[in-house]
């Protein structure tokens, strides 16, 4: 145990007990999350325990959010370093925020960097740039957007327009105008809508929350095309996939495409709040002063946090670590579905972004509870799937021993 999490366990005599805490939790916060009875106290890399002590393997890092684990010593120094000087507003530049604004364009291959504070609020700075961009351009009746069923852009009302969940959608009332929804995957169906209304078209490269669900070899690749030959822009929603978690710094890299616009959030801030929306400088001109801003967004305390998340990931050889264990965790999730047949239906994903599929007897909530009882930490996706997302600086060691407790749980499931 590190200093650190000796002190916050020194505190634990003031910490109310652990069903006095659920209790209040109950009483307290808004019951829009389904959370099992056990309450997080500390964090160490891939490990986490609970208020009664529990150890649990984080196979799932706050979904894809925590890219360097719990504690790591880059972070927490940073974070120290930068406690003098949190906040600036943007009214003034500061200087973390200029060199994060660098060396995320530097790693993602993008001109500029609007930052922000989460992962919708990247994609309602989309909605709002590649509207106003064609609005610039004379093209007034252009603002239409394709977006896919099943993906997810988040939960305001601009990216829950864009979002394909209806579901998500009841009782919001009248979403968004100019949200067209085709099937993942289907060029034909998206090129049936191209034309001069559609601004953007906005995809993730593996559908997260959707399932976890890689784009069909050559769709990226299509989409690009049919934006291209239409005057549309492409919207890259790498909120998930970013930040080297499919074992390049983008997802969209392995299809050899490049987006006019990259929404980043999750990773990127390693566990600290902070979400980015990348433009072409071509695209970057729409957003002139005063047309978009954000009070906490490019803040030095976020900012110096991303900045060294992408040093380290760099430093650790973090992509090359995504991708192999990721190689590896492909072929033990494959061997698990075909080792328990009645249980899952197999394995996908890429790099440190994967699902076990589930047959139709089993709910992932169920499978969850099971994996809680194992010492495991991991999240659903879809209806049908079990997300595995683990820090990217997981061991081998901790990856098999997390791997372990699942297939154990897998054995108790199993008829
Ligand atoms: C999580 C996610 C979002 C929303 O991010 P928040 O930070 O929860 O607002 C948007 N798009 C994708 C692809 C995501 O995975």
């Amino acid at each position: 145990m590190s200093n650190l999490s000796s002190e916050i366990a020194a505190g634990d005599a003031s910490v109310p007990s652990e069903s006095e805490l659920l209790s209040i939790a109950a009483a307290h916060l808004m019951q829009n999350y389904r959370q099992p009875p056990m309450v997080l106290q500390r964090a160490q890399g891939a490990e986490m325990w609970d208020t009664q002590g529990r150890r649990y393997i984080d196979l799932c890092a706050g979904v894809a959010v925590s890219a360097l684990g719990h504690n790591h010593p880059a972070i927490a120094q940073v974070l120290a370093r930068q406690a003098s000087f949190i906040h600036g507003s943007n009214y003034f530049f500061n200087v973390e925020n200029i060199l994060c604004a660098r060396d995320l364009c530097q790693r993602a291959r993008m001109d500029r960097a609007f930052f922000c504070n989460s992962g919708t609020e990247a994609v309602e700075a989309a909605i709002k740039i590649v509207r106003r961009h064609h609005f610039n351009h004379g093209q007034t009746d252009r603002f239409e957007i394709i977006a896919f069923d099943k993906s997810f852009h988040g939960r305001t009302l601009g990216a829950l327009a864009a979002t394909g969940n209806a579901e998500y959608r009841q009782g919001f009332g009248p979403p968004l105008e100019g949200f067209h929804h085709v099937p993942y995957g289907d060029l034909e169906a998206t090129s049936r809508l191209m034309g001069p209304r559609i601004a953007a078209i906005i995809v993730e490269p593996i559908q997260g929350e959707g399932g976890v669900l890689p784009a069909p070899p050559g769709f990226l690749a299509g989409l690009r095309d049919l934006t291209k030959r239409h005057g549309a822009l492409l919207i890259a929603d790498e909120i998930q996939t970013g930040v080297g978690r499919t074992g390049t710094f983008l997802g969209i890299e392995h299809d050899g495409v490049t987006a006019d616009v990259v929404t980043l959030a999750k990773g990127l801030g390693g566990g600290v709040p902070i979400g980015a929306m990348l433009a072409t400088n071509d695209v970057a001109k729409a957003l002139t002063p005063g047309t978009h801003g954000s009070t906490f967004g490019g803040n030095p305390l976020a900012s110096s946090v991303a900045r060294t998340v992408l040093a380290t990931i760099e430093r650790e050889g973090l992509l090359a670590h995504a991708s192999a264990l990721g190689a590896h965790l492909t072929t033990q999730l494959s061997a698990m579905a075909l080792e328990f047949p009645s249980v899952c239906k197999g394995a996908r994903g890429r790099g440190l972004l994967q699902g076990l599929i589930l047959q139709p007897a089993f709910k992932p909530r169920d499978v969850l509870g099971r994996l809680l009882e194992a010492g495991v930490l991991l999240t659903a996706a879809g209806s049908d799937v079990v997300r595995f997302t683990p820090p990217l600086v997981i061991t081998r060691a901790l990856l098999d021993e997390g791997l372990a407790k699942v297939r154990r749980a897998l054995t108790t499931l199993a008829p």
